[in-house]
This record gives structure tokens, sequence and C-alpha cells, in this order.
């Protein structure tokens, strides 16, 4: 698996940031990647059951929301 939001956190400082969207859920080491940088909103399409992110979003307060995919046609 691609952590691209390891890759995305090195493009800004620390607390620069405060949104990030996501095709796939953040996984647990990714979640905890974002949480450092600030992040406080937190937007994907596919859920990731491994991960841990929703429990560490309520720990922090960070607002993790799923959007659907829009319906194709
Ligand atoms: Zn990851």
């Amino acid at each position: 698996m691609l952590h691209a939001e390891v890759n995305l956190c090195s493009l800004f400082k620390r607390g620069e940031a405060k949104l990030v969207a996501t095709t796939t859920m953040p996984c647990t080491s990714c979640m905890q990647t974002l949480c450092a940088y600030g992040i406080k909103e937190i937007y994907f399409r596919e859920i990731y059951k491994e991960s841990d992110a929703p429990a560490i979003a309520k720990v922090y307060g960070i607002k993790l929301e799923q959007i659907p995919a829009p319906e194709e046609g």
C-alpha cells in the first residue's frame, strides 16, 4: 500500500494545513502522522477496515468523514 499521506505531509509545515481529502481512509500510522501535523478534518471515500483512524480521530477530536463516490453516468 502506498502511504500517500506521509508524502503529502512532507509538502507542508506543521500547522499549515487543516484539511485533508483522501481516496481511502488513512491507515493507523498515516492517521498519527496527520494528527501530528495538526490536521483537523479528514474526508475519505473508501473505508479501510484495518485502520484505527476512527479511534484516533475520536481521541484527538478530528473530524473523519466518509464522502460517498459520485454516481456514474
Ligand atoms: Zn498509510
